[in-house]
């Protein structure tokens, strides 16, 4: 087995298979004695040998390890040092046209993105494995590259269930036809949790159930418990409760002592559920304490949201009015802790690029669609129809064609809000700085307000890109632009103005209050914590200030001024304000 690819994309159907073996691939890196493989359960062995064969190695090898470093890191729950390793990887990969390890390395990269809500990042990696799979993979791990797409898809964020089932149905033959068992009950399950998602319970269930018949052939008792759950789950949503706590019995059995608390911890908030939707109160109060206990000493919040939402409604149905009613408070307080984290802007500027990638796709088929309707109009007017054809025209045509225009003035408002804005860092770019700057001097030269101007440069950035990579360098440019906008007060402007140069507009501030402002900024990236990136990265910036200052002040006298004083700020030693 070789472990490669990924799999815990999913988090909606969360059951991840084995990675599926290669026997070729496993031959060809067999000079790494199968790194991959020993870095899933001991990356520090892994790296280890990896620094021992890295000198030397041919460039194929040399870039298997590096990746396998990557994998390692990842592992041992470094993702930011693995994405660092992949991003190298895929470039060096495309630039030796080694297309069997740039498809690795884009898988991996893929389900970092994915993991990180890079949603669209994500997909396009992982379209890009899978067709390279299809060019020079095995089936085995073109069946995988789809597997990992679908999960994605099934994300709950992303909640594209339908393109999800069909990847899932794909796999699904892919697996039947090989004649693997456990890849079936996988893809039954996966297309059973989906369903699920989409409330289609009745389906969900026939999908589980053959899904558990299989593992049961199969008998490995943790995949048979895993899938008693969520048969029981969909059991006890259809109302049929006693079936379900009947099987979540057997599920209570079959862990026995040594189950793993994390999975006990699941389990009872399943069995608290089932309970409460069968009217058991008083007995769904100990499991979902139980389960409430164990997800507080994690702090997972996903699950917390479920248990106190569940809880208030059982202490409510008991009669304890004021245990529910602080249970309703800590609901409340973890769905806005959940929604502050799904708002991030990252999240949420992805999600918008995501969707217009979907849009673009239904605008594709409603062009489609309206081209169908114009050729049967035009086979209408050669056979003289001429009613139909207007007929046709009204309800086809037009109807295709107004639909396509409304959507495409969306799309056009989300690529306009794309066209403001940093890729990377989520500010506004440049051009969109300097319209609002524009915007902000017109408006204090007409109201007699003040205003400044910062200009920040990062500190010997170039050499965190030489010594760390870039991909560090951009984690870190996403770091200083968060520390600056939270530093900033609610009416200020902070954008990129390229590579590590930002610039920020302080609305109405006396030059006091603009060097107060730029001091909290520069604390801020001082403060920073990038020891996950490097141990011993600490970024500093330094800043310029510019004030405006006769009425004849323009916005490049203004920029030019700050960049000045920015540019003594370096003189001096970095790390500091210069006005
Ligand atoms: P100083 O403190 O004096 O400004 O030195 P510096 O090294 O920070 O400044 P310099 O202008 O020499 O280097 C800036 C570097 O920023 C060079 C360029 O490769 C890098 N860079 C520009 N844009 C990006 C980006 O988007 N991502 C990353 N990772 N690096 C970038
Ligand atoms: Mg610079
Ligand atoms: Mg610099």
């Amino acid at each position: 087995m070789l472990p490669i690819l990924l799999l815990a994309l999913a988090s909606a159907p969360a059951r991840a298979d084995a990675p599926m073996p290669d026997p070729a691939a496993a031959a060809r890196f067999a000079q790494g004695e199968n790194c991959m493989e020993l870095a899933a359960v001991d990356p520090a062995a892994a790296r280890e040998r990896v620094r021992q064969l890295q000198p030397g190695a041919k460039p194929d090898l040399a870039l298997h390890l590096r990746i396998c470093d990557g994998y390692a890191e990842e592992r041992a729950g470094r993702n930011e040092q693995a994405l660092v390793q992949y991003e190298a990887a895929v470039s060096e990969a495309r630039t030796r046209s080694l297309q069997r390890l740039l498809a690795l390395a884009l898988a991996l990269r893929g389900e970092q993105n994915g993991l990180r809500g890079l949603y669209a990042a994500a997909i396009s990696d992982l379209k890009e494995a899978y067709q390279l799979e299809l060019e020079v993979g095995t089936p085995a791990r073109q069946v995988y590259a789809l597997g990992a797409i679908a999960n994605l898809y099934a994300d709950r964020n992303v909640k594209d269930y339908d393109n999800a089932l069909a990847h899932y149905r794909k796999v699904l033959a892919a697996n039947e036809a090989a004649g693997n068992v456990q890849g079936q009950a996988t893809d039954l399950f996966n297309i059973g949790s989906t369903l699920e998602s989409q409330g289609k319970l009745d389906e969900a269930l026939q999908y589980l159930q053959r899904a558990l018949e299989l593992d049961r052939k199969r008998g490995v008792n943790e995949d048979i418990a895993f899938d008693e759950k969520a048969v029981a789950v969909v059991l006890s949503k259809l109302g049929r409760h006693e079936d379900a706590l009947r099987l979540l019995g057997d599920v209570e059995r079959r862990y026995g002592k040594d189950a793993a608390p994390d999975d006990l911890a699941a389990f009872r908030l399943s069995r608290g559920v089932a309970l409460k939707r069968a009217g058991r109160y008083a007995q769904a109060l100990p499991d979902i304490d139980a389960a409430r206990a164990f997800f507080l000493s994690q702090n997972n919040l996903r699950f917390l949201e479920t248990i106190h939402d569940e809880r208030a409604q059982v202490l409510a149905a008991l009669g304890d009015w004021r245990e529910a009613f602080n249970a309703r408070g800590d609901y409340q307080v973890v769905r806005q802790k959940l929604q502050d984290q799904l708002l991030d802007e990252r999240t949420t500027r992805l999600r918008v690029l995501f969707d217009s990638e979907q849009k673009q796709r239904q605008n594709e088929v409603l062009a489609r669609e309206n081209e169908l309707a114009q050729r049967e109009l035009r086979s209408a007017e050669s056979a003289r129809h001429w009613q139909l054809a207007a007929l046709l025209l009204a309800l086809g045509g037009i109807g295709a064609l107004a639909l396509l225009m409304s959507r495409q003035v969306k799309l056009a408002r989300t690529m306009r809000e794309l066209a403001l804005t940093d890729e990377l860092t989520r500010l506004p770019n440049r051009r969109h700085f300097l319209a609002l700057a524009e915007a902000a001097l017109a408006h204090a030269q007409q109201s007699g307000g003040t205003l400044a101007m910062a200009g920040l440069d990062i500190d010997f950035f170039k050499k965190v890109n030489d010594t760390y990579g870039h991909a560090a360098g951009d984690v870190l440019l996403q770091r200083v632009a968060h520390a600056l906008r939270q530093a900033i007060r609610p009416s200020d402007t902070v954008g990129r103005m390229g590579g590590e140069e930002f610039s920020a507009l302080l609305r109405d501030a006396a030059p006091d209050q603009a060097r107060e402002i730029a001091e909290r900024m520069r604390a801020a990236v001082q403060a920073l914590d990038c020891s996950d990136i490097a141990p011993d990265l600490k970024p500093t910036i330094s800043i310029g200030l510019s004030q405006l200052s006769a009425r004849g002040d323009r916005l490049d006298s203004l920029c030019k001024r700050a960049d000045d004083a920015l540019y003594r700020a370096k003189e001096n030693g970095r790390n500091r304000v210069e006005s």
